[in-house]
């Protein structure tokens, strides 16, 4: 057999979506890839329900059907976003893992680097690999997730073409500040460095800290891809909705990117979208109500354990630090905890550039009852 793509031997499988496997096999309780196990809003279940008797089985425009892109732009001006025109400013992809990808390989050339700060969301380096670019780290230090302001600028002297910024950050749940934000934007300015955002998070930030999206620092525009996504925001992550937004000349080379991967995104889920993308804004305050409480409640358990673990300031991941518990590694933790507990969260190291392995990330976008059993499972087991 001929050798296949010698780039696949740099990364490995998604460890995330291998641990969904994991405990699906034990009959564990899943806080390992981060999906919620409750219904989307009603009036979306509804809408999906008359798109389907609708005219809307056939492909869409394939940068995304213009209902979608009109109410997506708005929705993204409302909440403090950049203006967005709907026709030139947006590309609606296949979640935001096709955003992300789309974005890669839009900015970067084969043998570019690209800065991804540690932790990191493991995607990011299998797009840059994947787009013939190499990442290069910047680390996050532990317990408030900064950077060291040196650290960045050497990885800036690199001449990077773009550096992600996944903010709300998964899995540390740092949000970063407007003056971290400026100062990220300086050196890519000084260096010519594109930003390719993940925001997903966006809507997920617990007080008193605040999401400002990167694209609206005064000079950003120009050289940021905001990639986002329905699939949190809604609790539609099967549905596979997400977006680049960015400048009409960025986008017009995104497209193209776009449309030779997947032509497009589902049509009749797009035009049920809207519905969501019009929801007012209580629906906003009320997700963010339900998180906090949720996140509040899934760490009230963590609390009893005795194991150190993070808050998050975003998002909806913790990283539990488990190195007290004798386990030779987080993996071997992981799987354990599946088979003796019967919760399941993801080995932190499939985070970390670095050689870290005390920690295992745990999601709370549960039903209450869900992450009650988890987290009396966890606190009766796994007291130090
Ligand atoms: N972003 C979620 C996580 O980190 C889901 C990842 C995925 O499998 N697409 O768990």
């Amino acid at each position: 057999m001929p050798a296949t793509a010698s780039r696949l031997a740099i990364f490995q499988e998604s460890v995330i979506r291998e641990m969904t496997r994991l405990a699906n096999q034990h009959g564990a309780i899943n806080l390992a890839q981060g999906f919620p196990d409750f219904d989307p809003p009603a009036e979306l279940i509804e809408a999906l329900e008359k798109s389907a008797r609708g005219p809307f089985h056939q492909y869409s425009i394939t940068w995304g059907s213009a209902r979608f892109r009109q109410a997506l732009a708005a929705k993204i001006t409302r909440f403090g976003g950049p203006e967005i025109d709907p026709e030139k400013n947006l590309v609606t992809t296949c979640g935001s893992t096709e955003a992300m990808m789309v974005a890669m390989m839009t900015a970067c050339n084969p043998g570019d680097k690209v800065i991804v700060f540690s932790p990191f969301y493991e995607n990011y380096a299998a797009d840059a690999i994947l787009s013939g670019a190499e990442p290069i780290y910047v680390s996050l230090q532990p317990p408030d997730f900064g950077f060291d302001p040196d650290e960045l600028r050497r990885a800036f002297a690199q001449k990077p073409k773009a550096l992600v910024l996944c903010n709300p950050s998964n899995p540390c749940g740092k949000v970063f500040t407007r003056e971290e934000l400026l100062f990220i934007l300086e050196l890519a300015q000084e260096h010519d460095t594109f930003i390719i955002t993940d925001e997903v998070y966006e809507h997920i930030v617990y007080a008193p800290h605040t999401h400002v999206p990167f694209a609206t620092l005064p000079g950003a525009w120009e050289r940021t891809l905001t990639c986002g996504s329905l699939s949190k925001t809604y609790s539609i992550t099967g549905w596979r909705l997400g977006y680049v937004a960015a400048s009409a000349e960025i986008i017009s080379q995104a497209r193209k990117v776009h449309d030779f991967l997947t032509v497009g995104a589902a049509a009749p889920l797009q035009e049920a979208a809207v519905t969501a993308l019009e929801f007012p804004d209580s629906y906003y305050a009320d997700l963010l109500a339900e998180y906090t409480r949720k996140r509040d409640l899934f760490l009230g358990y963590l609390r009893q354990t005795g194991l150190p673990f993070t808050t998050p300031q975003g998002a909806y991941y913790t990283l539990v630090d488990i190195s007290s518990l004798g386990f030779t590694n987080d993996r071997i933790a992981a799987e354990e905890l599946t088979k003796r507990i019967g919760v399941t969260g993801v080995p932190g190291s499939s985070f970390f550039r670095e050689p870290v392995h005390r920690y295992i990330r745990f999601h709370f976008a549960k039903k209450d009852e869900t992450l009650i059993a988890a987290g009396e499972r966890l606190s009766a087991k796994l007291t130090v």
